[in-house]
C-alpha cells in the first residue's frame, strides 16, 4: 500500500508553527514535544520533521541521517529525563488496528510510574 501525507495533520500544523507546542528537544531531522494529553508523568510524543505517516513508510522510505537523527533523538531523550532507572515504553501506533490518531509519525515514550501489561483486549 502506497502511503498518502496529508500536510494538515496537527503535527504538521506543529512543525510549520501553526500550532504552539511545549519543546523538549529539536534536532535536524526530529521534534520532540510534551503530550497535551500526558497518560502517564512522562509522556513526550517525538516525530520525524520529514513527511511520514507511519513507522513503516519512514523505515522504508527515510534517508539514513533522517533514520538515525530520530532514534538518537529518543536516545538523548531517554538520558535527558533519566529514564534508564526505572524504564519506559515506547509505542507507535499505526492504522486502523493500531489506533492511530494522527496521520504524522510519532513514538510516544511513557514512563514515571508502572505502566501495567502491554495489551489490554479491545471490547
Ligand atoms: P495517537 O493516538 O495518534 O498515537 O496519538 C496522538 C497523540 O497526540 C495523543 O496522545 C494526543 O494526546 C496527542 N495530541 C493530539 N493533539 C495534540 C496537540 O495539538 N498537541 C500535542 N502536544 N499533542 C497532541
Amino acid at each position: 500500500m502506497a502511503y498518502t501525507y496529508d500536510d494538515q495533520n496537527i503535527f504538521a500544523k506543529i512543525l510549520r508553527g501553526e500550532i504552539p507546542n511545549t519543546t523538549v528537544l529539536e534536532t535536524e531531522h526530529s521534534l520532540a514535544f510534551q503530550d497535551i494529553q500526558p497518560q502517564a508523568p512522562t509522556h513526550i510524543l517525538v516525530i520525524p520533521k520529514g513527511p511520514y505517516v507511519c513507522f513503516d513508510h519512514f523505515a522504508q522510505n527515510a534517508s539514513d541521517a533522517e533514520i538515525t537523527d530520530y532514534v538518537r533523538a529518543v536516545g538523548e531523550i531517554c538520558k535527558m529525563e533519566g529514564l534508564e532507572e526505572n524504564g519506559f515504553r515506547l509505542i507507535a501506533n499505526t492504522g486502523r488496528d493500531g489506533v492511530q490518531d494522527v496521520p504524522h509519525l510519532h513514538v510516544h515514550i511513557l514512563a514515571g510510574r508502572g505502566l501495567g501489561r502491554m495489551l489490554a483486549r479491545a471490547e
